[in-house]
């Protein structure tokens, strides 16, 4: 299987490029910048964009969105923020942008399925009303993508519109502490983590 992480834009998000092999389709994670960079990424093991996730609706995590010519994956709390520059927060932070891609909406427990790749999203409210991470189900287990929700020693904001603390807390604690220690965590920005590590150690989360 090929992960690679691609540090993109002026926030630093963490694009993830998931495939089977070299050669094949790709999963990409939140393509918030600098396509050009994940361009080269896909080009390095030749493969074809097969589809976009975003973890959620802020401008920094879906920029690049309509830079591949495949569909966009969203949680439906969040497609409201895809389609208003408003709402995704690029008019006060950036250049207003929405996407134009075709998007298509996911809901809590659902599996996205590519090539040998099998994704389930977890709904984790807190940071934006439609957060998600997304558990890897096959062909490994024991890694989760988890956006803005849960960092390094960190959590996601919770003051920006449609936060909320006592939301995140929920999630974290209930979606994501419950799973295997080991479980490695690709954040939204900043280093991976481990969900034992961050059980642990994360000052926010006691
Ligand atoms: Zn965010
Ligand atoms: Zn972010």
């Amino acid at each position: 299987m090929i992960l690679e992480t691609v540090n993109v834009g002026p926030m630093q998000v963490n694009c993830y490029i998931l495939a089977c092999a070299e050669g094949r389709q790709a999963v990409i994670i939140d393509p918030g910048d600098q396509a050009h960079k994940i361009k080269a990424v896909l080009d390095k093991y030749k493969l074809t964009p097969g589809m976009i996730i975003n973890t959620h609706g802020h401008y920094d995590h879906i920029g690049s969105d309509d830079e591949f010519g495949v569909g966009v994956y969203v949680h439906k709390q969040d497609l409201v923020m895809l389609e208003d520059a408003r709402k995704n927060l690029s008019a006060s932070f950036a250049v207003p942008y929405k996407v134009k891609s075709g998007i298509k909406t996911l809901e809590d427990g659902e599996i996205i399925k590519l090539d040998c790749l099998e994704l389930e999203v977890l709904h984790l409210p807190g940071h934006t009303p439609g957060g998600i991470g997304l558990l890897m189900k096959k062909p490994q287990t024991g890694i989760v993508f988890t956006g803005d929700t849960l960092f390094y020693h960190g959590v996601g904001r919770y003051d920006l519109p449609g936060g909320s603390q006592q939301m995140l807390g929920k999630s974290i604690r209930g979606k994501l502490f419950i799973l295997p220690e080991e479980t490695k965590v690709y954040p939204g920005h900043g280093p991976a983590t481990t969900i034992g590590k961050e059980k642990n150690n994360n000052p926010f989360i006691g």
